[in-house]
């Protein structure tokens, strides 16, 4: 007989206790219809969260074997959660999955069918979006300035929502860089990708835990670490400030010599342009300061996460 093979599905969770049950039941209806062909498991990773949902989790583990979870320290992110879990999911793929109902549990069917097909990442690509129009919005701009600004092709309207085939699992593993962007990074190592269109759904419960500082932070993330076009642009900008500036030069000496009896309105004129100076210098500086930051960051070479425990059958 034909050896299973098994589907990891990487679940992070932070304060989702109102949905959380109602999600397992929604993800174990939808892998029970292909469970003859396929072993499941499920990795929960409770990224710090301050509400029931560790417990809700801990009852889920203690009915169910396929169930996993690795508890943080303390919060980490989206991102970090992700990763915790693509480090420890033994299975020949995984899924990459919002525990928020968000990401339809059926969709993950789909990206099953065209791993069979012999793709190795297959991301699942938003048709439509059924979130307010402040999020829709910066979403929307956010890949399209990602898309202009960075090095690698990283396709839009796509959230972390995937399959990634145990090869890709492993490359993704070496990367541990601490600012880090898994979407751009399964883009980034290659591979048979493709994609499948989804809609996606309103959340279940509760909040969205991307204010818009967190959701800055993300697109800041992913625009320095693939890219260095802001570091360019600044140098482009000084070029042609540079080039005004001079024009401004000889617009002040033509007046001081021929027009002498202007040179009054010269205040307005030099107080706009130290102003304007000013300004420009300092974008540019916190740009520079962005990624000195990063750097930083990464020499610093800490632990992405701190696990406090892990409930695990086996
Ligand atoms: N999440 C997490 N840690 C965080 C924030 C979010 O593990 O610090 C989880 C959250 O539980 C959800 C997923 O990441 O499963 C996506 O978060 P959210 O739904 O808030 O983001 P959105 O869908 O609004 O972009
Ligand atoms: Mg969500």
């Amino acid at each position: 007989m034909k050896q299973k093979k098994s589907i990891s599905y990487v679940l992070p969770v932070y304060n989702e206790q109102e949905g959380l049950a109602e999600f397992y039941n929604a993800l174990t209806k939808a892998t029970d219809t292909i469970s003859e062909n396929y072993n499941f498991e499920y990795v929960f990773i409770n990224d710090g969260s301050k509400d029931n949902s560790f417990s809700i989790l801990q009852s889920l583990f203690e009915k169910d074997s396929r169930v996993k979870v690795i508890n943080f320290s303390k919060n980490f992110g989206h991102q970090m959660a992700i990763t915790a879990g693509i480090d420890m999911a033994e299975g020949d793929a995984v899924i990459i999955m919002d525990t928020d109902l968000q990401d339809p549990p059926e969709a993950s069917l789909k990206l099953v069918e065209k791993w069979q097909e012999g793709f190795e990442v297959i991301y699942a690509q938003r048709e439509q979006r059924r979130d307010g129009a402040i999020k829709k919005l910066t979403a929307y701009m956010f890949y399209r300035i990602l898309d202009i600004l960075s090095e690698v092709k990283i396709p839009k309207d796509t959230g972390d929502f995937r399959l990634l085939d145990r090869k890709v699992v492993l490359e993704m593993r070496r990367f541990r860089e601490t600012n880090r962007f898994m979407r751009g990074l399964t883009s980034y190592v290659g591979f048979k990708q493709t994609a499948v269109l989804f809609n996606r759904d309103k959340r279940f419960a509760g909040e969205t835990h991307y204010p818009f500082r967190k959701m800055f932070k993300l697109a800041f993330d992913g625009i320095t670490s693939f890219s260095t076009v802001p570091l360019k642009l600044i140098t482009q900008f000084g070029f042609y400030v540079s080039f005004v500036s001079f024009l401004g030069i000889i617009y002040a000496l033509v007046v001081r010599i021929f027009y002498p009896e202007m040179t009054v309105q010269g205040t307005t004129f030099a107080i706009i342009s130290v102003l304007f100076m000013g300004g420009v210098q300092m974008v540019m500086l916190g740009i520079l300061g962005e990624y000195v930051g990063r750097i930083y960051q990464e020499v610093q070479n800490r632990p992405l996460y701190i696990v406090s425990s892990v409930l695990s059958k086996k």
